[in-house]
């Protein structure tokens, strides 16, 4: 098949690469000219592990430009990727979707099956279907599809690869898509979920929403076995062992961040709401999110007299593991809430960059021992393999004080102990 793949981010690149994989022409249109350039240059813009192996092995069967013109003509399937950040308000901004309409309402001239797996509120696709009707595209020419994405950054592309099902959302009256999807799937043996364009648009946001709400629920019960003295991993460990709850997304820690928790239960609240519904678990566990971090500032500055004059290493700036994303990461927030208070940060993180905005006192260090060097205190803000592996009596040598906070609870409390080092972890008494 011949494919157009608009928005060449995390999900745009990583679709591309496993279309192209599967045997299909890709061509991924982006309309950030720098982002173009690197891939024409074979620089890959984003870290997303095998994602750079995947593009290089199926440079030949992948195209990238800036713009539809050339490629929309062969392209019997149109992929929306695009971004679908959030108003003021939480509400979704369609802006980019609204400009890739723009752009393909003016090139379709050949059926097209319009496919798009931007995370968009209940009720977006039928709109995509309707502006395009208005904007002159003749019914014939064209279907729109829902197929939201599962993929965690990170483990990106085996997620595509062994995605835990393919959901799709039709038309009522549209008989010929599910097939073309199916085609352009074939190779990937996942399980498909076929429904309406709303029910698939719904099923992204509760997926999403039912996660947040694990994370904010086991983090709720971190404050209170922090109260009783009980450790929080071993409540999880008991709560995980029942088949109905699961051991996944039961850590507690800074709390969820990345570029789609926050802002979809956002934007699942204001659509409740534009249907005069009380989202009230939705807004509860924003509220436990919200306040996260403050909790582990205030035990920051109980924990340690004297904060301003302090040197703090911070290891890790990305979301979450395995990506250099930093949109409304937790580890990023603490960061700059905790530089409001005068000590010297010293930050570090395999793949991801601080932004410009940070204060003179943050500083980025390239190794995790220069940031650790004469540090009082380590705090572990995202989960890298690279911080489970350190070696305690090195880390304790390179720093003046002795306090790990682990705000990931992802060390071996024991192992940092054994070495003369002061462990503090999440809801761990
Ligand atoms: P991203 O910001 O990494 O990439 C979006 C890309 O679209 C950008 O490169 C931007 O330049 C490009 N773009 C915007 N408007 C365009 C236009 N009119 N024409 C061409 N290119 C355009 O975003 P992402 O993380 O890949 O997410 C994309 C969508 O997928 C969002 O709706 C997101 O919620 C959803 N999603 C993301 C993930 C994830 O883990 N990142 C997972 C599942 C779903």
């Amino acid at each position: 098949m011949n494919i157009c793949v608009i928005g060449a981010g995390y999900v745009g690149l990583t679709t591309a690469a496993v279309l192209a994989e599967l045997g299909h022409e890709v061509n991924c249109i982006d309309q950030d000219k720098h982002k173009i350039e690197m891939l024409n240059n074979g620089e890959v813009p984003i870290y997303e592990p095998g994602l750079k192996e995947l593009i290089y092995k199926n440079y030949n069967y992948l195209t990238f430009a800036e713009s539809l013109d050339g490629y929309i003509k062969r392209a019997s399937v149109v992929i929306i990727c695009v971004g679908t950040p959030s108003w003021e308000d939480g509400s979704t901004n369609l802006c980019y979707i609204n400009s890739v309409i723009d752009d393909l309402s003016s090139r379709i001239n050949s059926y097209k099956t319009i496919i798009t797996k931007s995370t968009v509120p209940p009720g977006t696709n039928e709109w995509i279907y309707t502006k395009l009707l208005e904007k002159g595209v003749p019914p014939h020419l064209f279907n729109v599809v829902s197929n939201p994405e599962f993929l965690r950054e990170g483990s990106a592309i085996h997620d595509m690869f062994h995605a835990d099902k393919i959901v799709i959302g039709l038309r009522p009256d549209d008989q010929q898509s599910l097939s073309v999807v199916q085609e352009m799937y074939s190779g990937i043996s996942s399980p498909y979920i076929v429904t309406s364009l709303n029910g698939a648009e719904m099923i992204k946001y509760a997926s999403n929403a039912f996660l947040a709400t694990k994370i904010s629920f086991i983090n709720e019960i971190a404050r209170i076995c922090e109260a009783f003295h009980v450790d929080v991993s071993d409540v999880a460990k008991g709560l995980g062992l029942d088949p109905r709850i699961g051991p996944q997304f039961l850590q507690a820690g800074l709390g969820y961040g990345g570029s789609c928790f926050p802002k979809d239960i956002k934007s699942l609240e204001q659509t409740a709401l534009s249907k005069n519904i009380q989202p009230h678990i939705l807004r509860a566990v924003q509220t436990v999110n919200d306040t996260q971090i403050d909790i582990y500032i205030r035990k920051l500055r109980l924990t340690l007299d004297d904060l301003p004059n302090r040197k703090i290493a911070v290891l890790g700036i990305a979301f979450k593991p395995n990506t250099d994303d930093t949109r409304y990461s937790p580890a990023e927030r603490f960061i700059r809430e905790l530089s409001e208070s005068g000590c010297i940060i010293h930050a570090y993180d395999p793949k991801a960059k601080l932004d410009d905005h940070h204060r003179p006192n943050v500083i980025q260090k390239t190794t995790v021992n220069e940031a650790i060097h004469e540090a009082d205190c380590v705090f572990i803000a995202t989960d890298w393999e690279e911080f489970k592996q350190l070696n305690w009596s090195e880390v304790k040598q390179l720093m003046k004080g002795t306090i790990i906070f682990d705000a990931r609870n992802c060390l071996n409390r024991e192992k940092v102990e054994q070495c003369g080092l002061h462990y503090i972890g999440v809801g761990r008494g």
